[in-house]
Parts: C-alpha cells; sequence; structure tokens
C-alpha cells in the first residue's frame, strides 16, 4: 500500500460539448486548468461509445465499441501526471435502452449526447504515473 494526503484546491462543475469526444473534453479541461491531481466524476449520455478491457496475461487492451445511443451511469476517474503532463484515468459505466449495463476503460471514439462534470483539483503534489513491472501499467509512484 502507498497513499498521500490531499486537499481540495479548486472545484469546478460544468457541462462538456454535444458531439465531443468525451476523452478528449476532459483532457483539454485539465490541461487548461492544469489540474495536476484530482478526481472525476461525470454522468450523462453518449451517442457512441468505446471502451476498453485490460486483459491481464497478454497486458493489453481489448477495445469495446457500443454504436448506440446510452446513458452514462456514471463515469469516474483520477487525475495525475504522466510524463510531466495532467492525465485523466477515467472507467465509464453505460446503460443501453433496456437498461443492460457496460463499461471499462473510458478511451477515445466515446461521442457526447450530454455530459455534466464535477471535477476536482487537488493541487500539487508528487503523485506520478510510472512504469510498474508486474501489471504492465503505469501506476503511481508509491
Ligand atoms: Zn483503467
Amino acid at each position: 500500500m502507498g497513499y498521500i494526503n490531499i486537499d481540495v484546491k479548486r472545484r469546478f462543475m460544468g457541462r462538456f460539448k454535444y458531439d465531443n469526444d468525451l476523452l478528449q473534453e476532459i483532457t483539454n479541461f485539465i490541461i487548461n486548468e492544469n489540474i495536476r491531481s484530482g478526481e472525476i466524476r461525470i454522468i450523462g449520455a453518449v451517442k457512441k461509445a468505446r471502451f476498453g478491457y485490460f486483459n491481464q496475461s497478454t497486458k493489453e487492451y481489448k477495445f469495446i465499441e457500443k454504436n448506440e445511443h446510452m446513458e452514462i451511469l456514471s463515469a469516474i476517474g483520477n487525475i495525475s501526471l504522466k510524463n510531466k503532463k495532467p492525465f485523466p484515468h477515467v472507467h465509464i459505466t453505460l446503460a443501453d435502452k433496456d437498461g443492460n449495463v457496460f463499461g471499462g476503460h473510458l478511451m477515445e471514439g466515446t461521442k457526447i449526447f450530454a455530459a455534466e462534470f464535477v471535477i476536482v483539483d487537488y493541487g500539487e503534489n508528487n503523485l506520478e504515473r510510472v512504469d510498474d513491472e508486474f501489471t504492465g501499467l503505469q501506476l503511481w509512484n508509491l
């Protein structure tokens, strides 16, 4: 286990733009606001979605695409530095027209219908993503 103590520096509420890519909108926002650590919460709906499942054996992402209108039941994530730049790590849970639920690691290719966000800025700390030899992922340097 490793952890740090955090304080809340700023909080934002807003909505991302219709038809734009959800992950790109999040990334643009946190870079523009220079949020170097923090958290993300989003609800809304998408016109289509693309997310990933990390195969722990092959250490590769499988991409899942849903070309249908879906509700964003929740998208939650964190923000930390990766290669010295603010990086969002977001997981999304979606429901189709019958209430069936799908989800995974949010990828580019998810088109916004409506997306209301709350983003919290924790300010400056030493949290940074580095290569992790056991998982093949880039995890926090804790
Ligand atoms: Zn993930």
